[in-house]
């Protein structure tokens, strides 16, 4: 009999609606079973419509588009939000939903300022930009909180040598801003990180629907991708496990909490000494059922 890997729910929140009412949702279900996870909010304006808009103009997404069903995901109003429809504020809007994601137990990071400007940009800023894109989400997180925020995870894992750099500088003690296998210490460019990125290391169900995976067997594609490494990091979305994938959310933890022993991503940041780390590189590489590249661990 092996030992449970360790599993951290990170969930991405990257929408006003997915903070308005799908996070609520995921709390609600984790407090039911007793669980603890890690939220990593985008803190400023909601683009999505953007974002959205380019899954129809950018070729081979209008396809990917409509397997994922990206409008009954997101629905109309997100998808109009930033392009017919003025972009609101995410974190700003919903204080209290932030408030209680913490006093629930779970850990609290920042997932960027304006999610699809650092999604679609980030990898090619200078460092002046990425400060820029930065220093916002930081001041909020202060504003609402009341303290300095600890962790951090890229927007569409989207981690460039300039946004590295600027992370590094604090006030962050870990980021989980890649794809990978196992934590690690990136290098990119001349950017040599001192911090322990802990990295996703499993696909997210976005994309195994983008792959044409779903009912049934979108639980048992993800069971079966569990097991071969002693730490797990699952990413989910507010505005999918906490929307209209609320009910495959339930059967998921159910499934995990057999498996795995679920964790906030601090509580394995904490037992970890960066320096011990291997130093590894990172790529941007294509992952299934995903459009566009995102960040990765090359090993
Ligand atoms: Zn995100």
């Amino acid at each position: 009999m092996t030992e449970r890997p360790d599993l951290a729910l990170k969930i991405d929140v990257d929408t006003h609606q997915g903070l308005g009412e799908g996070v609520p949702r995921m709390l609600d279900v984790l407090r039911r079973r007793g669980l603890r996870a890690s939220f990593y909010v985008a803190m400023g304006p909601d683009n999505s419509g953007k974002a959205i808009r380019r899954l129809f103009t950018q070729r081979g997404f209008a396809k990917k588009m409509f397997r994922s069903n990206a409008v009954r995901l997101y629905g109309l109003r997100t998808a109009m939000l930033g392009t017919l429809l003025p972009a609101p504020a995410i974190a700003r809007s919903f204080p209290d939903v932030l408030r209680r994601i913490v006093a629930e137990g779970h850990e609290l990071g920042v997932h960027g300022n304006d999610h699809v400007d650092w999604h679609d940009h980030a990898v090619g800023w200078t460092v002046a930009a990425a400060e820029r894109a930065l220093t916002p989400a930081i001041a909020t997180f202060e504003e609402i909180l009341g303290r300095t925020p600890t962790s951090f995870a890229a927007p569409g894992w989207q981690c460039g040598e300039t946004t590295l750099a600027v992370l590094e500088r604090g006030p962050f003690t870990y980021h989980s801003s890649t794809r990978g296998t196992h934590p690690y210490r990136p290098r990119i460019g001349a950017t040599e990180g001192k911090l322990a990125e802990i990295p996703t290391t499993l696909p997210t169900a976005d994309e195994l629907l983008g792959e044409g995976v779903d009912g049934e067997r979108l639980l048992d594609a993800l069971l079966g991708e569990i097991g071969t490494r002693p730490l797990e990091v699952l990413t989910l979305h507010a505005e999918v496990e906490g929307g209209p994938y609320l009910p495959f959310f339930e059967r998921l933890l159910e499934s995990l909490a057999e498996r795995t022993r679920i964790r906030r991503l601090d509580e394995i940041a904490d037992e970890i000494d960066p320096a011990a780390l291997p130093l590894c590189s990172v790529a941007q590489g294509t992952r299934p059922g995903r459009g566009g590249t995102v960040s990765c661990q090359i090993p």
